[in-house]
């Protein structure tokens, strides 16, 4: 495991960030989870792509090109000789003393190369409860603000549960850390790309993949019932790539889900046949 903080490599468990780091003081930037598949980084392109809108979305400018930034994350990779990694990095307004307005400093890049969280059982599923969404509304941007995001993480954790499944106003918006779809009648569900949720690498994937599986797909609204009453449900993200639902609140999904399975495999290959 190895660490980059600014203009160095770094031991993972060393002291690096400034006390005055805005990340520190105000959780002011932007961060980016990637998985590292034997040896290689995937889906790097797609994730660099989204920080870059991420760092626009909150006026963030980047202190050196995205190339340079691929050239730290693929030598942080190989100083930490790892096959099965996942990969952190952010970006944060800088360093300076504390207050609300923007310093006008460079901004910071940090990393960490740390061991894979491991995959959970797809055979059995996740269980899942509902909370209202109270996040604010540019989920879309991937902030290091994750009070609400942790918090019902914590509120799931706690009832025996993998995620927690966010409502607003009765519509299913997102995972606390995924993004959440329903299969009904062979047709597969998820919440419209919009401000109100992360547009997930592995949302993306799943649409294409769904679309050479010849299932069809729709990006719309629809209620925290609708998905209760699902044929099949299921979370997507870089972390559990594509993970069945197998409870909701007091709700059991079917036992059968063939369209989730179907999709885990192909997303599964789409690593595993590249390595
Ligand atoms: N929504 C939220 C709130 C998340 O934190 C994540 C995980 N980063 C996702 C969705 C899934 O995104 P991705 O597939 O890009 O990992």
């Amino acid at each position: 495991e190895i660490a980059f903080y600014n203009d160095k490599f770094v031991g993972i468990d060393d002291k690096v960030v400034p006390i005055q780091e805005r990340a520190h003081q105000f959780g002011d930037g932007i961060y980016e989870v990637v998985r590292v598949y034997g040896g290689k980084v995937f889906l790097l392109e797609e994730h660099l792509e989204r920080f870059r809108k991420s760092a626009d979305a909150i006026d963030l400018t980047f202190p050196f090109s995205l190339e340079k930034m691929k050239e730290i994350i693929l030598e942080g990779l190989s100083r930490s000789e790892m096959e099965e990694a996942e990969i952190y990095f952010q970006l944060t307004r800088g360093i300076s003393p504390r207050q609300h307005h923007y310093p006008g400093v460079p901004a910071v890049f940090s990393m960490t190369v740390r061991n894979a969280r491991p995959l959970g059982d797809k055979n059995k599923g996740a269980a899942a409860i509902v909370l209202e969404d109270e996040r604010w509304l540019n989920c879309y941007i991937k902030s290091l603000n994750l009070l609400p995001n942790i918090m019902a993480k914590q509120k799931a954790v706690s009832k025996n549960c993998g995620e927690a499944i966010f409502a607003r106003d009765g519509i299913v918006t997102e995972g606390s850390s995924s993004n959440v779809f329903a299969v009904k009648d062979g047709v597969i569900y998820t919440h419209p790309a919009t401000k109100r949720i992360l547009h997930g690498i592995t949302r993306a994937k799943v649409f294409e993949l769904a679309a050479q599986e010849h299932i069809p797909m729709k990006e719309e609204e629809f209620d925290v019932a609708f998905l209760k009453n699902a044929d099949e449900a299921f979370f997507t993200s870089t972390g559990v790539e594509v993970m069945p639902i197998h409870t909701i609140d007091d709700t059991k999904m079917p036992e059968e889900k063939p369209i989730s399975n179907k999709l885990a495999e192909a997303y599964e290959n789409l690593y595993k046949l590249k390595v």
